[in-house]
């Protein structure tokens, strides 16, 4: 059953213009930051969506549960269209999707203790009272390893270590709930030993609290761990979706063979040569005609600057956007 799915969504930020421009009346230009994007998440499964920074990846994320309003497009939670929410009806919503943030630090309030933090979700969604709501967060301190809850509860963000932070946004995360959680980077920002507590910690909430996720990651060898399926995006698209096996081992887009070619692998005599196409991923707000790849692409052809390759089904449920597919 699809839990999420997203269907032609578009996400444009308009460049704030100069004097120059204001006073000559230029048209507005827009950052197109996610350009038709289409996919879809089942109930159960952790999705991940990886790619370059400035692929487009953590709007994506924003907007599959509605911390900002598409331009364009659907967004299917559960079947009802959030993408046209607002007010109330979008915040009684929101007790059913989560989103933690990559820095734990900057998304904690340092004045709130680690109780309040977590207990404040349900303040804000007018759950329980005072004491109920100090109940329930320590007992969702105990679940994410914050143990003895009494200890932690009166600590201010500061006091902790960065594996104890990100326990704490989960313990924020989980506090309602939620049946979807969008993780933006989760271990970017912790210390390689506890990296693996951490994803350990995020299973195991998957498993108990029968969660679905959507895991941003620009670090292919972290995905791999956790993840279901893979959608790669390039430059506001999704340009490969496969499941975990298929695209590390075999990826059919040039950019995806790029990406995976480059993950580091403990026999450095064995590493490949990294391909990872040389130049920087161009500008979001001028995209490059065709295939927004062929700039960078080693096996661009006369046909991809010409025409913009559609995501198509290549078998095995598979799909990419090439045209060498
Ligand atoms: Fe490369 Fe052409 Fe395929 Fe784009 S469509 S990825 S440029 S071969």
């Amino acid at each position: 059953m699809k839990l999420v799915e997203v269907k032609n969504v578009k996400k444009y930020f308009p460049v704030q213009k100069g004097f120059i421009d204001q006073i000559l009346s230029r048209k507005q230009t827009y950052v197109r930051a996610v350009d038709d994007v289409s996919f879809y998440v089942k109930k159960g499964e952790v999705l991940g969506l990886a790619g370059e920074s400035g692929s487009g990846k953590t709007t994506m994320g924003r907007l599959c549960v509605r911390l900002i309003a598409p331009t364009e497009g659907q967004i299917l939670f559960d079947g009802k269209d959030i993408a046209p929410l607002k007010g109330e009806e979008l915040r009684l919503m929101k007790r059913r999707f989560q989103f933690t943030f990559q820095d734990p630090t900057s998304s904690l309030n340092p004045r709130l203790s680690i109780g309040e933090a977590v207990g404040d979700a349900l303040k804000l969604q007018g759950i329980g009272d005072k004491d109920e709501q100090a109940f329930r967060s320590r007992e969702v301190l105990e679940r994410v390893g914050l143990s003895p809850a009494e200890s932690f509860y009166d600590r201010l963000p500061h006091q902790l270590s960065g594996g104890q932070k990100q326990r704490v946004v989960f313990g924020r995360a989980i506090i309602l709930n939620p049946e979807f959680v969008v993780t933006d980077e989760p271990v970017a920002m912790v210390d390689v030993s506890i990296k693996a507590q951490i994803l350990e910690l995020m299973m195991d909430l998957k498993k108990e609290l029968d969660l679905t996720y959507l895991f941003i990651s620009h670090d292919l060898a972290t995905s791999r761990y956790v993840c279901d399926h893979i959608a790669i995006m390039y430059l506001g698209r999704i340009i490969e979706i496969a499941d975990r096996d298929q695209i590390y081992e075999d990826p059919l887009h040039p950019y995806s063979q790029g990406l995976m070619s480059a993950i580091p692998i403990p026999d450095p005599k064995a590493q490949k040569a990294a391909a990872i196409p040389q130049g920087e991923i161009p500008s979001p707000i001028d995209p490059p005609s065709g295939c927004r790849f062929h700039p960078r692409c080693p096996k661009a052809f006369d046909r991809c600057p010409k025409e913009d390759p559609e995501l198509k089904n290549a078998g095995n449920g598979r799909v990419v956007a090439c045209h060498l597919y």
